[in-house]
Parts: C-alpha cells; structure tokens; sequence
C-alpha cells in the first residue's frame, strides 16, 4: 500500500535546531513551546528530541498532563494558567508552573495552604492586551512571594509583532517591561522565536521559542538557519492531457491557454492542505516548483506541468526541506504555524 501523504518529521533537524538556537542566546534557558501536539509534529515522539530544552510550554492543562504521561519530568510551564480551584489542584499535583495573568488566579492561589509548592510565571500585559496585568504588575508580584505554596515567580511578557521587520513596538513594549520590572529581582522571559533572532537583549533568562524548533523562521524576511523538521509529501497519481480552452476541476476554475498536462496529486483539504491556495501556488516534483492549477479539492490537487517528464508513482514535497512552508502559507493567505498544525488524522506522520 502506497500512502498517499506522509508528514516526515526529523528528529536529528529537531535536535540540531535547538542547539543552534541555544548558540543564539547563550546565557538564556530554553523554555520550548510545544502546545497544539508540539505544533503538529506530535509531543509524544518528539519529546525524546527536546533534551536541549529546560523546560517545556503548553496552552492547556491536558496537554500538559499528556506531557507528563510521557514521563517527562523537567518543568512544564501552563501558558494561560488555570480556570477554577480544580485545575489549580491538578496542575499541583502534577507539579506543573502556571502562568497567572488575571487577579482572581492570584485569589485561587492565596486559597491554596497545602501541598507541593508551585512556580508562577506573572505575566506582564506590555501592550498586547491579551493577556496580562498593567500598572499594578509590582503589587501583584510582591503579593505572590508572600504566597507559602508560590516557590518562585518569573516574570514574563509576550510580543505582538515581533516578526514585522519595519515595526517598532516590540521595542516600546520591551521599554514597558523594563519599567514595570525595575524593582523586582525576578527571573524574566519575553523572546519569542521573532525575538530570539531580532532581539538578543530581550533573551534574558529564559528564551520561549516555538516555531523554531521546528526549523521554520516566523516571517519569511528574518533569517534563520535551522532545517524544517516536518517534510509533507504526496504522489502523482494521474496524469492528462488538458487541451487549451479546456477547464480543470471544481469551478472550472482554471482554464488552459495553450495544450498541455496536468498532475494529479492525492492531496487535499481532507488531509489539512488550504483549500484556499492560489492558482499558481507551488509543488514541488524532482526538483522543480509546479504551479497549482485550479481548485484544492478535498483529496487531489492539480498542477501545471506541461511537457516534463513528471510520472504517476513520483513523490510530490508539499513543503519542507526544499520548499518552505512560509511560502505555501503565503500563497493561502495564512501562516506557517496554521499550515503544520492543521494536518488530518489520515496524514501518516513517519518519525526518523
Ligand atoms: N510564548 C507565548 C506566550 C506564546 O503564546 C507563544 C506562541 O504563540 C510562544 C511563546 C512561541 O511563539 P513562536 O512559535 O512564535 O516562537
């Protein structure tokens, strides 16, 4: 049996990612994000490969749980803390940090007398207004030390738009956190993988990269050295000859101006490929890019490729080593990180 599409994930690519983003900030520890099944390259085969990281990070406590079913058993860090007393107790017991960014999660913590103590991660709201305290952040952590079930607090914020080149309001926020911190004596964290590569004096003590771990730049204009650990791949599974004047799928959404061949690729929307790729989107074949003609259909795609010598059984790279998925992204008006995590259950994931 042929698979039709199979997501590659290399585990070395994973390892030798992180040790070059450790040699970009040397003095920082390396708290990894891995929400979203480790942004689709799956937590569970891949957290063997995150040794280099000192900590890990996800959205939501069952990840988190998930994580540490794995056995894993550095700091796991809880991004948007808990919801009720409940989730406060499990997070306990699972000896898991949690980030406090709301007043009455400071409230559930000051009901909180027994049992083991718990790393807080106080979030500073530096002006992306999601989540965070403002002015009365100092008050707030000088509350938490009073706490005798808080062992530390670290304190944090997160960049809006760290990944635009020509915008300068990572530095106006990185300004606010200066500020609001400048009495407290706290671990602190605020890079982001845009802020790992852009701005060294933000690595401070713990650097939260997600994105490139996984050997993806966040914007496709900061560079960045690390190799794509997932690679997606199809096959051909047909091949045509579409006459000029003649449409191709869905829609006739496309028609041929001159005669030529179009592939089939067993790929579609049913396997998490953007339905909404644009004509003219690559594929790549042996080596050379193929425009997308006509509508993504839930399990093929169709490409231009005139007279080369593309044949049914050829593998097809969707994105990865050779063709980034920024550039897929682009071409469906979304992001990388919505592209990799989006893949279906029928997508064979195969580890190396
Ligand atoms: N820190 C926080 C608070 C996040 O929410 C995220 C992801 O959205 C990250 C760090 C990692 O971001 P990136 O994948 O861009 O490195």
């Amino acid at each position: 049996m042929i698979p039709r599409v199979v997501a590659n994930i290399d585990l070395g690519a994973l390892r030798r990612n992180l040790d070059l983003i450790a040699s970009l900030a040397p003095n920082a520890q390396i708290l990894g994000v891995v929400k979203a099944d480790a942004y689709g390259h799956g937590i569970k085969q891949i957290v063997g490969s995150l040794a280099r990281c000192d900590a890990l990070a996800v959205a939501r406590i069952e990840e988190a749980i998930l994580l540490r079913d794995t056995g894993y058993a550095q700091p796991i860090v809880l991004l948007s803390g808990v919801l009720d007393l409940d989730e406060l107790i499990l997070a306990q017991t699972y000896q898991l940090d949690i980030v406090v960014h709301q007043a009455f999660q400071v409230q559930l913590l000051a009901g909180l007398s027994q049992g083991n103590t718990i790393r807080v991660w106080a979030k500073f709201d530096s002006g992306m207004h999601r989540l965070g305290f403002t002015t009365e952040f100092a008050a707030i952590v000088a509350e938490l030390e009073t706490f005798p079930i808080v062992s530390d607090v670290v304190t944090m914020t997160h960049f809006a738009n760290a990944d635009e080149l020509d915008n300068q309001f990572s530095l106006a926020q990185l300004n606010r956190f200066d500020q609001a911190t400048q009495n407290l004596n706290h671990p602190q964290s605020i890079a982001n993988s845009a802020a790992v590569l852009r701005y060294p004096q933000s690595h401070r003590d713990w650097i939260r990269p997600g994105l490139l771990m996984y050997g993806v730049s966040p914007a496709k204009e900061i560079p960045f050295d690390g190799e794509p650990v997932m690679t997606l791949t199809s096959v051909v599974i047909a091949i045509n000859k579409v006459a000029a004047g003649e449409s191709v799928g869905y829609g006739q959404a496309w028609t041929a101006d001159k005669d030529t061949r179009v592939a089939v690729i067993a790929i579609g929307y049913g396997d998490g490929y953007p339905r909404h790729a644009k004509q003219g989107t690559p594929i790549l074949i042996n080596g050379k890019r193929y425009p997308i003609v006509g509508r993504v259909s839930m399990d093929l795609t169709t490409i231009d490729i005139g007279n080369d010598e593309v044949k049914v059984g050829d593998e097809a790279e969707i994105w990865g080593k050779s063709l980034a998925v920024a550039d897929v992204a682009e071409n469906a008006e979304t992001i990388a990180y919505e592209l990799l995590l989006n893949l279906t259950s029928r997508v064979l994931i195969r580890y190396h």
